[in-house]
């Protein structure tokens, strides 16, 4: 109990845990499956995805990166489990019904190839001895022997590399152990082999499968000077590169005292993190690129107004959208007006012209998409459509508690995103 606690508090910082993408059913004389669309998902009370048992192999650590709790110059009560020992408490825990699957991930004791050879070693005994046939997520360590990570990927579902930080300068400053290509290195790896097996696959019946679930990584936040564009564009190249699954972002925990993090006492920066979710949102399923989302004039997003919002008032140029003609692609843009109620919008219309009501029926968040389209050629006679008017429409509609109070300091809306850049 006391290695659990020490080593499931340890591995709280690391968000890329969700579990979701594969789907395999129970087979005779196994024990447990995996269910698509996510297991046993549970969140903290800041918002953090706890889902599975979250544990850490060890938390001794032969490096020092200077954000993290684990690091070794740190003072902090250390324990390492044995392989058995994992075993045997993700079996009792599955068998008790407290978790549906193992999220694996570990400091670095002596050397990466060491910590993976235990880390394999754990999860080869859970799937052969205890026949766990359940979810597992492991993270690939950085300068692993590319061998020893293909062996561990032909057993796990998910695997992940932590990117940690969005640039090469921060990563030089905050963890210097690490090195970008070490990083890079086993993405690259995971890509090839997924490809390769799948392949496989598709000549030979029952051929293995190589992390179906696919992989993800996590950046953390706030803990460098990087600015939001540096950070999207990052997530943007990651995904087409790598064709990963999910990008997490991570608000820094000021948990050390350093001279280049930020102070003990600040927040994490919540919002920021939230933020970078959404724009996240908009590459994967809007069709937005990194740099049409934000550009070196104003490289961060505002605090005030979601992306979308942001983008839009930054390209009113390209509205009102008349949403009784505009295409699919189109009607995405809107702020307000997401993939099912543009969908409904394009079948609806078929029928007769929308109004701003209409538009409400069908779902689309007309508080926000009011400003930005034309109904029938008619502008919302309320409104006035200009930069100033809208801006002070989007922040008596935002959530943001404070937005009133910055907006009224700015001479421009515009200057006021930029102003409120986190
Ligand atoms: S390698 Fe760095 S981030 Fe990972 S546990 Fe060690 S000190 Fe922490």
């Amino acid at each position: 109990m006391q290695k659990l606690s020490i080593l499931a508090d340890a591995a709280k910082y690391d968000v890329s845990c969700a579990s979701s993408g594969v789907n395999r059913g129970g087979v005779r004389g196994s024990l447990g499956n995996s269910v698509q669309g996510g297991i046993c998902h549970s969140f903290t009370s800041d918002g953090r995805c706890i889902s599975l048992l979250k544990v850490l192999y060890t938390n001794y650590c032969t490096y020092d990166c200077a954000y993290c709790i684990n690091r070794k110059s740190n003072d902090v009560p250390r324990a390492s489990f044995t392989p058995e020992e994992l075993c045997e408490l993700t079996y009792n825990f599955y068998l008790r019904n407290f978790i549906e699957g193992l999220f694996l991930s570990s400091a670095v004791i002596k050397s990466p190839d060491y910590t993976t050879e235990l880390m394999y070693r754990t999860v080869f005994l859970l799937r052969s001895k205890y026949k766990f046939n359940g979810y597992i997520h492991v993270k690939a360590i950085p300068g692993t022997d590319p061998a020893l990570l293909e062996r561990l990927g032909a057993i796990v579902d998910r695997m992940s590399v932590n990117i940690e930080l969005p640039s090469e300068a921060s990563l030089k400053l905050l963890a210097p152990d690490k090195k970008k290509d070490d990083i890079v290195a086993p993405m690259k790896l995971i890509k090839n082999k997924i490809i390769e097996y799948k392949d496989t696959a598709r000549h030979l019946r029952g051929a293995p499968k190589f992390v179906p679930g696919g992989q993800s990584t996590q950046m953390i936040i706030g803990a460098s000077g990087d600015t939001d564009l540096r950070i999207l564009s990052l997530t943007e190249a990651m995904y087409r590169k790598y064709d990963l699954k999910r990008v997490y972002f991570s608000a820094y925990v000021p948990v050390n005292t350093h001279p280049l993090l930020p102070s003990v006492l600040t927040a994490p920066p919540m919002l920021r993190e939230h933020r970078l979710y959404q724009a996240d949102f908009l590459l994967r399923f809007y069709e937005f690129r990194a740099d049409e989302i934000l550009n070196e004039a104003n490289p961060n997003f505002s605090r005030h107004i979601d992306p979308k919002c942001q983008w839009a008032l930054l390209h009113l140029d390209q509205f009102p959208i008349e949403v009784n003609r505009a295409p699919y692609n189109k009607l995405l843009r809107i702020p307000g007006i997401g993939q099912i109620s543009a969908k409904r919008i394009i079948q609806a219309r078929r029928h007769g012209s929308l109004s701003l009501d209409d538009l409400a029926k069908l779902g689309a968040v007309v508080k926000r998409a009011r400003f930005f389209v034309t109904c029938s050629g008619r502008y919302d006679p309320a409104l006035k459509f200009d930069e100033q008017s809208i801006f002070t429409g989007l922040l008596q509609a935002s959530d943001v508690p404070d937005a009133q109070l910055s907006f009224f300091n700015a001479s421009s809306p515009v200057l006021a995103l930029r102003e409120a850049a986190i």
